[in-house]
């Protein structure tokens, strides 16, 4: 890819330039975080960009719903089979552009997949009720439709698998998507759209909005938009969510997360180290559901900081196609963001046991690198502790008692993920009741949902009432409908007359 390359929309089945191709076009910069290169521009939509993008949704909206739901399952499990084929394509593509490294980028598509693969069998959620004779002759039934547009805005950390948390269901459900992906990483959306081409889907069904705050502005503020997933930081979450109700949509809004591992005295200490390890600097610490704070309770402190900082420094960190553990951060302007609050965790007394601004990558001299990092001794007023820093920095909280943790999870306003490590199965019953986020891992770190449960947390890092995927996600994008109908046996005299009070003995 050269930098002439400039990353387009797509729009009724095909790649949209719009005003990108004017002098004065708005653009952003796409870089390869490995070499810190710029690889491409993409098309920043304006307002005439949206209105397009959206209008061939809207147009393509009635007959997809009156698609017959056999074909577009059809359409849907065509779209699996050729991503499951080529997901090595995709998994590079997002490599180039965000930095995780290969293995990892396709373990991104494969969680995706999963959703895709949920979506093919819609039918039995989408399945109404029937109860015969609630009265002399009338008979209920319930039915669920699609709403029409849907809008999904995703983050730049999972170009691939956030959004397919969301579109396959959408459009199995007989809505039609418009997309607006992270402009950070925008090129996975695309060859997404391309794949949806060759499966069959219809065009209109599925388009793409590259850009900023302009595309995403007109995705909530368009009548013609019946609802909006969104998932990024929670500032723009809560943003979004109240701006789109404004408008009448319904809007589930995922936010950022501080997740906890808590780990009690009797647990396994080596496998709390590796996972903690595996899941603090996985994808550089970018992941929504990466652990970054580890909750030492009654003693263990030392013996576990030890053990952990023994891994961290085995871990490689490189460019993502040179079989490095780690690649680097998303953006120049985020690591040094992330690396700064290395700075601030060790002027407010934080212990610096592995110093990640030390690391020499395998990798382009211009890459955006910045090694695994451990803090011991963090408090709960430290900036490394109170914000989110979505970089490979873990800090090690020391508490004495089992409640002790508890209240510090439960004090923290996020509530994405935790786990808990122990080998005391009525330790982990009761964290499980006691905890106040919604993604609980037992002995296992990062506990992302399977396709067929629903993903999301509480407080503030999630705002509406509906999870993404499962059967929540199924209902998110359609809505319930209820027929009272009556229909007399043509054999027996209907009965008439006027009753104007409420029915009470049918
Ligand atoms: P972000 O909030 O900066 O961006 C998310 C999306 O919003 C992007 O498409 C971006 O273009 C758009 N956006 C950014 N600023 C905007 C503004 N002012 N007005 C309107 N739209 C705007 O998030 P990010 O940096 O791309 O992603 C990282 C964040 O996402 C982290 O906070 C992470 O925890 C969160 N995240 C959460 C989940 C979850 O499931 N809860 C999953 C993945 C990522």
């Amino acid at each position: 890819m050269s930098t002439s390359t400039l990353i387009p929309h797509w729009l009724d089945g095909a790649p949209f330039l719009g005003s990108a191709e004017a002098a004065s076009a708005r653009t952003g910069d796409v870089t390869n975080p490995a070499t810190g290169a710029v690889t491409a521009q993409v098309a920043f939509a304006d307002e005439d960009d949206a209105a397009r993008v959206i209008g061939a949704a809207a147009a393509a909206a009635r007959a997809w719903a009156e698609t017959s739901l056999t074909k577009r399952t059809q359409i849907v499990f065509a779209f699996r089979e050729i991503l499951n084929a080529r997901k090595e394509e995709l998994a590079a593509l997002i490599t180039a552009e965000h930095g995780k490294v290969l293995d990892d980028a396709l373990g991104e598509v494969s969680r995706g997949l999963e959703v895709v693969e949920f979506a093919c069998g819609i039918p039995h959620l989408l399945k109404g009720g029937y109860s015969e004779g609630v009265s002399s002759g009338v008979d209920v039934h319930s039915k669920r439709q699609p709403l029409g547009v849907v809008g999904i805005i995703s983050p730049f950390n999972f170009p691939a698998m956030v959004p397919m948390w969301f579109f396959p269901l959408a459009i199995a459900a007989g809505n039609t998507v418009v997309l607006k992906p992270s402009e950070k990483d925008p090129s996975a959306a695309v060859w997404m759209a391309e794949r949806w081409k060759d499966a069959g889907l219809p065009d209109g069904v599925f388009n793409v909005l590259q850009g900023d705050k302009v595309a995403v502005d007109a995705l909530l503020d368009s009548p013609d938009v019946k609802a909006i997933s969104f998932v990024g930081s929670t500032p723009i979450a809560r943003y979004v969510y109240e701006r789109a109700s404004q408008s009448g949509k319904r809007v589930q809004a995922l936010g950022g997360a501080k997740n906890h591992m808590v780990v009690l005295p009797d647990a396994d200490l080596d496998l709390a180290a590796d996972q903690a390890v595996s899941a603090g600097y996985g994808s550089a610490g970018e992941r929504c559901m990466a652990i970054s704070v580890v909750v030492a309770v009654g003693g263990v402190g030392d013996e576990l900081v030890a053990k952990i900082a023994d891994r961290t420094r085995t871990l490689r960190t490189g460019d993502g196609t040179r079989g490095a553990d780690m690649g680097p951060l998303v953006t120049a302007a985020h690591r040094d963001k992330v690396a700064s609050y290395v700075e601030a965790g060790e002027e407010a007394g934080a212990k610096l046991v592995v110093d990640g601004r030390e690391v020499v990558a395998d990798g382009g001299a211009d890459g955006f690198w910045l090694g695994p990092t451990l803090l011991d001794q963090v408090t709960p007023d430290m900036s490394v502790y109170t914000d989110e820093i979505f970089g490979p920095v873990l800090s090690v909280v020391r508490v004495d008692t089992y409640d002790e943790a508890v209240a510090l999870v439960n004090g923290n306003p996020y509530g994405n993920g935790v786990a808990l490590f122990t080998s005391n199965g009525g330790a982990a019953r009761r964290f499980e009741y006691d905890i106040e986020v919604g993604m609980i891992g037992i002995n296992v770190p990062i506990p992302v949902p399977m396709a067929y449960y629903s993903f999301g947390g509480w407080k503030s890092s999630l705002f509406g009432d509906s999870h993404a995927h499962g059967t929540e996600g199924v209902h998110f994008f359609t809505r319930g409908k209820v027929v009272t109908s009556r229909w007399g046996d043509p054999a027996v005299k209907p009965v008439g007359g006027l009753e104007l009070a409420f029915p009470k003995n049918h």
